[in-house]
């Protein structure tokens, strides 16, 4: 197929050990080849820590690629913020993805940020325009909030308060994006919002990992993956099918470009771009 240059960009979190860290240079090796926007590295989230984030977004930096840095606020002070992106800024990373981050079970008040709208405003304030700030966005509402509007001001605060760009939660029901990017313009929110991408390669892990996040497996789709048991080979067929149709769609139908959850593995992006001629 002839490739297209619509523009897609991978997620990768820190590896915890030094084969995985290998195994990760591997898989960026190969998807490298699709010439990447940029690759971002989440923070914070599974138990990873900081600097296992600061030595990754480095490492992908000095093989030539943009690299993003995931960043949440949840416990941090002003003076911790301030310090880790002039590590970051020095680093020469500049694209962040903004974040509250998720409050540990028992996390009671402390940190001097309550939101991401918080910090997103804190980097402008503070570093003008040095970073491309992207933060997050929830077309199936993110799971505390009140109501999708209440969720959909919470957006508009972050894109008001300096955000230049959105990614999404993960999501199998286009016409939610749709919505909820109609729903954004309605409101004079003109910013890029990017649909995230997770490829569906087991079933266990996807259900357990979207009850976790919000994110909904359509009916349908948890009765296939249910309906295949073991049958790891018809799993992965029937995710290409879905997520590729899925990425056709919100191509055609005007996403502006695709951001991979890769969860460090190179072999579903990989047939996913190769049908969609990426
Ligand atoms: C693309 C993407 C990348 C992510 N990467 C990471 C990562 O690297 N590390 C990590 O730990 N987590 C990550 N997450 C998960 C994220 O941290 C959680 O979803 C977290 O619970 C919310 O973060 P947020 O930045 O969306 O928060 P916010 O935008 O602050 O929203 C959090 C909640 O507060 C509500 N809210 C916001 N403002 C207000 C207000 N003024 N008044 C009342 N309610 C309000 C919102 O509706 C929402 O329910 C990521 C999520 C996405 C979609």
């Amino acid at each position: 197929m002839t490739r297209t240059t619509f523009p897609i960009s991978y997620e990768f979190f820190p590896p915890k050990t030094p084969e995985g860290a290998e195994k990760l240079r591997a898989v960026r090796r190969q998807l490298a080849v699709r010439r990447p926007e940029f690759c971002s590295v989440t923070y914070g989230a599974g138990g990873s820590t900081q600097s296992g984030t600061f030595r990754l977004v480095q490492e992908i930096q000095q093989e030539g690629m943009s690299a993003a840095s995931h960043f949440s606020c949840v416990g941090a002070t002003r003076e911790s913020v301030r310090a880790e992106l002039r590590e970051l800024q020095a680093m020469g990373i500049a694209r962040l993805v903004a974040l509250r981050g998720d409050l540990p079970s028992g996390y009671g008040l402390g940190g001097e940020f309550q939101y991401a709208s918080d910090l997103v405003a804190f980097i402008r304030t503070e570093f003008g325009d040095a970073f491309h700030i992207e933060v997050a966005a929830y077309p199936e509402m993110h799971p505390q909030a009140r109501s999708p509007d209440a969720d959909l001001q919470a957006f508009a605060a972050k894109v008001q308060a300096g955000a230049d760009s959105a990614i999404t939660q993960y999501f199998y029901n286009a016409d939610a994006y749709f919505r909820f990017v109609d729903n954004a313009r309605a409101l004079g929110l003109d910013v890029p919002v990017v649909p995230g991408i997770m490829p569906i390669t087991s079933s266990t892990q996807l259900l357990r990992f979207s009850d976790a996040c919000g994110a909904e497996v359509p009916r349908w789709i948890r009765l296939r993956l249910q309906g295949f048991g073991d049958d790891t080979a018809s799993i992965k067929a029937f995710g290409l099918d879905v997520v590729t149709e899925l990425c056709e769609r919100l191509r055609s139908q005007g996403a502006p470009s695709l951001h991979f959850y890769t969860m460090n593995q190179s072999a579903a992006v990989l047939a996913i771009s190769e049908r969609l001629g990426l």
